[in-house]
């Protein structure tokens, strides 16, 4: 099943976030005052293909603004959209993550002398008869062996760090990610250090894919660590319950349908800046409705749009 029809019904309940709390974005070029005063009827039109020519000078139209690129209708928005979506599905532009061997968690804690190669047997049979569970759990549950030396474990094999829940906030953070990527992605963005860098928790295996999207769409440096099971769990669900940006579902028959329908949502909301980024097997639009004087942004202020890109 594709996974916006499984999470649809998810989404569909997500309530739209009220309070002023704010989000760091970092280093976003287009929401800068210059780019913003640059729009208008001095601006040139960032579609190649405009036809409007001199037409667009008696536009009293300052947005919306895709990219921090100014379109003069909505023909041309749905020409930027279009170009972008291709970039995002065929492209070159978007980094691919490069997949290393991993070492096995049992062997490394073995070589590690975290554990014997007895309780290693033992914790494996456990885990092929049962069918399910983490060998890390199984590890936990027969022997004692502690969360702790687990998470290590983990940490060591993705070579990433251990990260703490100290200064996270989940009705803040909910501002980072929709709902619907926290929720199928296993994905717990912690906090935001210094006002550029964004901590990114996983409980096991780290998406390095979502890491990059959520780079790109914030401009902020995404780091991802790995956080004990027990307080991954307790904090994912504080997040999930947390109020998240309005986020609408589409789905289209084509690359052409989905630029129609996604350059509608950019005419409607005629935001201050937005952006496009594939996630996995979906596209992400995040529409910014009003520029930001400082990297800080309240969430109704934002609204985020998923496609699935199996067109
Ligand atoms: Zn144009």
């Amino acid at each position: 099943m594709p996974l916006l029809s499984s999470l649809r019904s998810t989404a569909a309940n997500q309530p739209v976030a009220r309070n002023g709390l704010e989000l760091t974005t970092g280093g976003l070029a287009p929401f800068t005052p210059d780019s913003i005063s640059r729009a208008g009827i001095f601006e040139t039109c960032a579609n190649p293909q405009c036809r409007t020519g001199w037409l667009h000078l008696w536009r009293s139209r300052t947005r919306p603004l895709f990219e921090g690129r100014w379109s003069c209708s909505a023909e041309c928005s749905e020409a930027l959209i279009h170009d972008a979506i291709l970039r995002e599905l065929h492209g070159r532009t978007v980094m691919q993550p490069t997949h290393r061997h991993k070492i096995p968690i049992g062997l490394l804690m073995l070589n590690q002398g975290w554990i014997t190669s007895e309780q290693l047997r033992n914790a494996l049979d456990a885990q092929r008869r049962a069918g399910s569970g983490r060998l890390g759990s199984w590890l936990m549950r027969l022997f004692g062996v502690s969360e702790e030396l687990v998470t290590r474990a983990l940490a060591l094999q993705w070579n990433a760090p251990v990260l703490h829940l100290d200064s996270f906030l989940p009705g803040r953070m909910s501002r980072a990610l929709p709902r619907l990527f926290v929720d199928a992605f296993g994905a717990l963005p912690l906090r935001v250090a210094g006002g550029k860098i964004l901590y990114l928790a996983f409980e096991e295996r780290m998406d390095t894919v979502l890491a990059l999207a959520l780079e790109r769409m914030t401009g902020l440096k995404v780091e991802c660590g790995i956080l004990p099971g027990s307080e991954f769990h307790a904090a994912h669900k504080k997040m999930l319950a947390a109020e998240f940006p309005r986020v609408q579902l589409l789905e289209a028959a084509g690359e052409t349908a989905l630029s129609r329908a996604l350059a509608r949502q950019l005419e409607r909301v005629r935001p201050a800046e937005a952006r496009l980024i594939r996630v996995h097997d979906c596209l992400w639009l995040r529409l910014w409705k009003r520029r930001a004087s400082a990297p800080l942004f309240p969430s109704e202020e934002v609204e985020d749009l998923i496609a699935s890109v199996r067109i």
